[in-house]
């Protein structure tokens, strides 16, 4: 479990208070016997029956109280090594973001793994634990109250008539689909456009692939609407010229885009951000399409698109999907099914990385165990790299050599 803690959420806990403090026991005698609860009092026949409790009779309220001061608690489950605070947000690495105004004040969400909610919901992911009162107790602590303090406190009903760890994180993660919906359908076909010309002079892909690609053009000054709810957007402007991939679930519904910025001038990758990549909706349990072929054929999925364009290039018969981070790649298994693949090569990433090949390794085992038709890993042979995709086998030696490691 700490393994998979440690894949989903690679930043969090890193810095974070809350490894310092004590994790609270459930195992103690007097738990054992009453299961009483550490707030009230009132006592439980069961673990099932206390987390019931909790959920019933304070977790609304406590949540609530974490959330009036969303700074003071998320630097307490995040840590203080933040990337920005402004009075509408705080930031971490990584695409983890927390509202801090609003009505989603108090509300988180990681961009990288599509996940979010409210604070007891990142105390659970933080002290990875399914045991609602293990999360409770920590979050009476991170709260400063006492349990007699907590028991007194009135709270405004408008604040704690939201349910925080479902009905909005729902709303939410709707509003962020609805989001990429609309820079989609902004886009334009990718022949012609800044985005061909940097998969073509920069990447080596074939100008024929071109066609057969997923991927779509999202112009400078296209505007596209930004969902906050369900219903309510703010009409927002893209700044500078992307190559869109698409990202879609099992049912092959669009839930999200992965935006790769362009430098107008050198058709390069824009090299003034450090990361180029952003992704919009919910990628997680979803897969970057990026050619789709017949049913029945083999069907390769790899990380990044452009390591996934190079094999379109040498297999233009198979579906090439990328799971667009290595954490993602188990959550493809309801995308690459859903293709009824004669066949699954997971092409990775060289990396000389032992963690960072264990993982993979995790991984890739993780969606074996999804499977029922052959599935193989393989990684690049690139004898003059340490690190290497698919890509740079692409650009060093050509298509043939593609063809000569990944034999289908
Ligand atoms: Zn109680």
């Amino acid at each position: 479990m700490a393994l998979n803690h440690f894949i989903s959420f690679p930043r969090l806990g890193s810095n974070a208070w809350i490894k310092f403090i004590q994790r609270p026991t459930s195992t103690s005698t007097q738990d054992l016997i009453s299961y009483a609860c550490s707030i009230c009092g009132a006592p439980c026949k069961s673990q099932a029956g206390l987390n019931y409790h909790y959920i019933k009779r304070h977790s609304g309220k406590l949540s609530s109280y974490l959330r009036r001061n969303p700074v003071e608690t998320y630097v307490q489950i995040f840590g203080t090594n933040y990337k920005s605070l402004s009075t509408r947000e705080l930031r971490y690495a990584n695409g983890l973001v927390v509202t801090l105004e609003g009505k989603h004040r108090g509300f988180w969400y990681s961009f990288v793994n599509g996940q979010g909610g409210g604070p007891l919901k990142a105390i659970s992911h933080a002290l990875d634990t399914a045991n609602f009162s293990e999360t409770m107790k920590m979050a009476l602590q991170i709260s400063g109250l006492k349990p007699s303090q907590f028991l007194d406190l009135q709270m405004e009903d408008d604040f704690e008539a939201v349910n925080p760890d479902t009905s909005i994180w729902d709303a939410t993660k709707m509003a962020r689909i609805n989001t990429a919906k609309s820079i989609w359908s902004a886009c334009e076909p990718l022949k012609g456009t800044l985005a061909a010309r940097y998969l073509i002079e920069h990447r080596k892909i074939p100008t024929q692939t071109l066609s057969l690609l997923f991927f779509k053009f999202l112009g400078p000054s296209k505007g596209y609407r930004e969902f906050i709810d369900s219903d309510t957007y703010e009409t927002k402007t893209n700044g500078n010229p992307a190559l869109v991939v698409p990202v879609q679930d099992g049912f092959g519904t669009l839930t999200g885009v992965q935006r790769i910025y362009l430098d107008s001038m050198t058709g390069n990758k824009f090299a003034k951000y450090s990361r180029t990549k952003f992704s919009k909706g919910v990628i997680k349990n979803s897969a970057a399409v990026i050619q789709k072929a017949q049913f029945n054929q083999p069907l390769i999925l790899c990380e990044g698109p452009e390591t996934g364009a190079s094999l379109a290039a040498a297999f233009p018969h198979v579906s090439v999907l990328a799971s667009l981070s290595l954490a993602n790649l188990q959550g493809c298994g309801e995308v690459v099914k859903a293709q009824s693949p004669s066949q699954v090569i997971v092409a990775g990433d060289l990396d000389d990385n032992v963690a960072n090949q264990e993982l993979l390794r995790f991984h890739f085992q993780s969606l074996q165990d999804q499977m029922d038709v052959e599935i193989r890993l393989i990684v690049p042979c690139c004898s003059l790299r340490k690190h290497g995709d698919w890509n740079d086998i692409l650009i060093d030696q050509g298509i043939s050599e593609i063809k000569r490691q990944i034999r289908l």
